[in-house]
């Protein structure tokens, strides 16, 4: 059964890639990001709290993350295996990730991460043109990744879990070697 983390700065195609993935694998894509804009769109409980941040391009709280994780991670479709696609996104987070699927006694086969360099980081994101996508936002949003999201590639190297994918190559190159990594 495949259980995977997927890394990598925003505009990496984390999100394409692990949704391709899960689908073939008939396993659960779960990416916060997603679940996050959706609660903003419902103006839930959870979105209220979170729009700002997500606005200026910075963390939601750990608290409402790990809230949203935890509850997610116990729905019946994640029994299958799962991609887990924008989370952790800091070392609190994988820390309690790390604790949290021990006591519901599962485990992560590896950490994917998905390499592209800054600058071309910045035309895909200006390119993709979301809502939250301005420039001083695309930069905060960068700048998060490096100072909070980034040390994780140590923390899962440490842990020998980490398999580094060149993402700055077409969709389906990045397909394929992703494919060959999981049958590995
Ligand atoms: P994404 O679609 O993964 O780039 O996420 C969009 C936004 O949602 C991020 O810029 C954060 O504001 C928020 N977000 C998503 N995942 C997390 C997370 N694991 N921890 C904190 N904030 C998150």
């Amino acid at each position: 059964m495949a259980r995977l983390i997927f890394l990598g700065p925003p505009g990496a195609g984390k999100g394409t890639q692990a949704k391709t993935l899960a689908d073939k694998h008939q396993i659960a894509h779960i990416s916060t990001g997603d679940i996050l804009r959706e609660s903003v769109a419902r103006q839930t409980e959870l979105g209220l709290k979170a729009q700002d941040y997500m606005q200026r391009g910075e963390l939601v709280p750990d608290p409402l993350v790990i809230a949203l994780i935890r509850e997610r991670l116990a729905e019946p479709d994640a029994k299958q295996g799962w991609i887990l696609d924008g989370f952790p996104r800091n070392v609190v987070q994988a820390d309690f990730l790390d604790h949290l699927l021990i006591e519901i006694g599962q485990t992560y086969n590896f950490v994917v991460n998905l390499e592209v360099p800054d600058e071309v980081l910045v035309v895909r994101l200006l390119g993709r043109g979301r809502k939250d996508d301005t420039e001083e936002v695309i930069r905060r949003r960068l700048e998060v990744y490096r100072e909070q999201t980034a040390p994780l590639i140590d923390y899962y190297q440490a842990k020998q879990k980490l398999a580094s994918v060149n993402g700055n190559q077409s969709m389906h190159e990045v397909t394929s070697a992703l494919g060959q990594l999981v049958t590995a």
